[in-house]
């Protein structure tokens, strides 16, 4: 059996002519899995009775499955979605009056070790499949309508949930190919947006294989300080990065590139803090988003105090830089960017590393 659900368009295009059909029946798939919502073939009304019926002896449409679905008091929606082998990753919807924005996690866990992000401790298992990514909004859509009867409950979609999704790059595109279809979700580019902490190549890649709203997590406005906090700047520093979001810019369908920056406590959140930031990215088009920091336990942070964010924006508005503060949603039940948790089996040991490293040398961590 064939998992149908994560299959582009083309995919279904040659599965149809593989089964001898002629190909225009991919776009009547097409629109009843993903627009219609359809879980079971039997229901296409349209696709004539024999392929309906060949398509339930060959193929399937699997979502992962549901573990927990948790509404918090201000209607942000989470659910907990099994992806095998002892693993759940999360996705959030966040109503808002004008939208709805999905965030849809790429990867069971992340290898990125982000010093603050709660994904990053747990280690990484595995990338998740085409099916298992779009199945993220296939699912969300088919419960938000059963609840609201809305139409569209699902106006935008950010890559922003557990994983970093240029390290899944094929299935990340693939699913968001689905996204952009018409004949699927018919989302415009501008409400698709992908955040990445920073893999310089895989940005210019993204340009070509499928511009989309680009943010981009910067938390840092100097290399030392970045290198602690997003490890993969020793790799791709930050004047590179920037480098790269000014060429993403020649094919991306928004004039700016969104800087996200955690507020850590003391860490990255001081005027002259703002102040460095200001000048980094003064020739870059962008807007900065301020991310209040998401408490975990035993992350070693804390969130900047309210007055430390309004310093830090205001400073950054001062300089001409239009920057927002993110509301956090969700609170109540762990809904927050970063909170993302999931259960991810750590194959990579991490939480054995860590212990390791901070028994050799306890005061390294988070220094500074
Ligand atoms: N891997 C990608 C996308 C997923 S994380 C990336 O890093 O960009 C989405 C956003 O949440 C990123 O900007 C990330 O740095 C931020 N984030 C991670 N942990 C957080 C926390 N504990 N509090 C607030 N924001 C956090
Ligand atoms: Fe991975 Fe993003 Fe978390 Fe960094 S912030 S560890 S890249 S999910």
């Amino acid at each position: 059996m064939v998992n149908l659900l994560g299959h582009t368009p083309a995919e279904l295009e040659a599965f149809c002519i593989a089964l001898g059909e002629k190909p225009y029946r991919a776009r009547q798939l097409l629109r009843w899995i993903h627009h219609a919502g359809a879980n079971d073939f039997a229901a296409m009304s349209d696709v004539a009775k024999v392929l309906r019926e060949r398509l339930g002896e060959l193929a399937t449409l699997e979502a992962p499955k549901v573990r927990l679905d948790t509404t918090a008091a201000d209607g942000t929606r989470k659910w907990l979605l099994d992806v095998g082998t002892g693993n759940a990753i999360e996705s959030v919807f966040i109503p808002e009056p004008a939208r709805g924005t999905l965030c849809v996690s790429s990867q069971a866990g992340c290898a990125l070790e982000c010093s603050f992000c709660s994904t990053g401790r747990q280690g990484f298992n595995r990338n998740l499949t085409t099916a298992e990514i779009i199945g993220q909004l296939w699912h969300a859509n088919r419960a938000l309508r059963a609840a609201s009867g809305a139409e569209r409950p699902i106006t935008n979609v950010v890559m922003m949930g557990m994983g970093e999704p240029l390290a899944n790059f094929d299935n990340v595109v693939a699913a968001m190919r689905l996204m952009l279809d018409d004949f699927a979700y018919g989302l415009s580019r501008r409400r698709v947006t992908l955040s990445t902490s920073g893999l310089v190549p895989a940005i210019d890649r993204l340009a070509d294989a499928c511009p989309v709203s680009l943010a981009v997590s910067l938390h840092a406005p100097n290399d030392a300080l970045r290198n602690e906090l997003v490890p993969i700047n020793r790799k791709y520093p930050i004047r590179e990065l920037l480098a790269a979001c000014v060429r993403y810019l020649e094919k991306a369908p928004r004039n700016f590139v969104m800087f996200e920056y955690v507020m850590l406590d003391g860490v990255n959140d001081t005027r002259a803090h703002a102040r460095e930031l200001a000048a980094l990215v003064a020739d870059v088009p962008c807007k900065v988003n301020l991310i209040p920091f998401n408490p975990f336990p035993n992350s070693g942070y804390a969130r900047s105090t309210p007055e430390a964010l309004e310093r830090f924006r205001n400073t950054l508005v001062g300089a001409g830089i239009m920057t927002t503060i993110r509301r956090t949603r969700g609170d109540d039940i762990d809904a927050a960017c970063g909170q993302l948790a999931g259960d991810v089996q750590d194959r990579t040991r991490r939480a054995e590393k860590r212990a390791s490293r901070a028994a050799a040398a306890p005061a390294e961590e988070h220094a500074g």
